[in-house]
């Protein structure tokens, strides 16, 4: 029950109904420090998601609330219209970065106007709107990106103004794929690629891809699926579209990216990124190859993307990530973490899967006759919260629990959140459906 006047109360009066709130008695947060936040009761959490895996390295890391703090006193904003010292620079490291030769950076505020800016380049550069995208992922909410967005649930109108096709290869758990192996569903995947192909009309402008679903339950296709897809467009001329919003800057541990696990046919045409670069401020972007990047004719500017402060942020935040090697963390910290949650975990049947790389994990959750359990997921974000953790969810059936913490995590904040995990899932075991 909602009190009356209470935040909860005065934000259901007020803001759209679709925009969910996690918990029973939604949290609010007063601050942060290090992997921890505090909410207004002065109650302490060890955060596992991160934010929304925005907190890349740490919550008010020093560094960049000093660049904030100054370049805010300075000047809040100019435009893109000016030059400025900290946009070039982030845009020089972010481009050598990316692998892409001859890059260009353009950015934004957001992942959905990234992957906006990196779908009007594509369907302009190839003179197409038809686009492919994966099943069951998720690329934003603006009308174009919730147009390629694989899962009916996630997008909430079918008017969009692409053409997508919807490619298999995301989800395997479950359903026909499940027993397959590796090589006969990219096999499969392929087969059902080149089928898609052959019912457009002319040519398909580019495939967007996450490297990793992310609010797709952190489910990554298997080694291959994605060099062998690049085989059957790339003589086509089609684009790859590397959706790094999640997987970049080393989340996932063993690369920067997310596309160099599947780096056989090198680096993606088009790159977007945001999330994690700005620990927290708004910071999007896309990178493209500069014949791609700027086959727009006319002036297509971003009031507020690439504005002083944020740039000022994303360059402190980059600069603390590469010198204290969090990605080198994320795939210590990220394994010992993923190897201690199988163990702490298994034989409990609500766990159908541990999966992940980094710190970029999953727990897929099954009720006892193996369906998916968006209620277990939810009695385990609940239950995580009362012991002082936070943890997200996600998923094609809201059945997963989603865990991204800051990429400075500690073996023994691993550990404290493995144990909390642990007596969290046995108790939602024993607590009937
Ligand atoms: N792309 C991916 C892979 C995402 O996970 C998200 C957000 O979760 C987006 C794009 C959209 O980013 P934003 O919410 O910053 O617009």
């Amino acid at each position: 029950m909602t009190a009356p006047g209470s935040l909860h109360a005065r934000h259901r009066a007020v803001m759209p109904e679709w925009l969910s709130l996690y918990y029973r008695e939604p949290l609010e947060l007063t601050h942060g420090e290090g992997r921890h936040v505090w909410d207004t009761e002065g109650r302490r959490y060890l955060d596992f998601f991160g934010g929304i895996l925005t907190t890349m390295t740490a919550h008010a890391l020093p560094e960049v609330t000093k660049a904030v703090a100054e370049q805010a006193g300075r000047i809040l904003h100019t435009s893109t219209l000016y030059l400025d010292r900290h946009m070039v620079e982030l845009a020089e490291r972010v481009a050598a970065l990316s692998g892409i030769p001859d890059a260009r950076v353009f950015f934004t505020t957001s992942g959905t106007e990234a992957n906006d800016a990196a779908l009007l380049l594509a369907t302009t550069y190839r003179r197409s709107n038809q686009i492919l995208a994966m099943r069951n992922s998720y690329h934003g909410r603006s009308f174009s990106s919730i147009g390629i967005t694989g899962n009916a649930s996630w997008s909430p109108t079918s008017l969009s103004p692409l053409q997508t096709l919807y490619v298999h290869g995301g989800v395997r758990t479950r359903g026909p794929y499940a027993h397959l192996s590796d090589e006969r569903f990219t096999r499969a995947c392929v087969a059902d690629l080149e089928d898609m192909l052959g019912q457009t009309h002319g040519n398909v402008a580019a495939l967007i891809a996450e490297p990793v679903q992310g609010v797709g339950g952190f489910t990554a296709p298997p080694d291959g699926l994605y060099a062998a897809f690049r085989d059957v467009l790339a003589p086509r001329g089609i684009l790859w579209i590397s959706d790094e919003v999640q997987t970049g800057w080393g989340r996932t541990g063993d690369h920067f990216w997310g596309w160099q696990a599947h780096a056989e046919n090198g680096p993606p045409d088009v790159l977007t990124f945001a999330k994690g670069i700005g620990n927290g401020m708004a910071i999007g972007g896309v990178v493209a190859r500069a014949e791609i990047m700027n086959c727009l004719d006319a002036n297509s500017i971003s009031t507020f993307g690439g504005s002083p402060v944020t740039m000022a942020a994303g360059l402190a935040n980059l600069t603390h990530l590469l010198e204290h090697d969090l990605q080198g963390n994320a795939r210590r910290v990220g394994g010992l973490l993923i190897e201690r949650l199988r163990a702490v975990t298994a034989g409990l049947p609500a766990v159908r899967e541990v999966r992940g790389r980094g710190l970029m994990i999953a727990i897929e959750l099954a009720e006892p006759d193996g369906s998916p359990s968006p209620r277990a997921a939810s009695l385990a974000l609940e239950l995580a919260r009362e012991r002082g953790l936070l943890i997200g969810k996600g998923g094609r059936e809201a059945d997963v629990l989603r865990i991204a913490p800051p990429l400075s995590l500690t073996i023994a904040e691993a550990e404290e959140g493995a144990t909390i995990l642990a007596e969290v899932l046995r108790q939602v075991r024993d607590t009937p459906g």
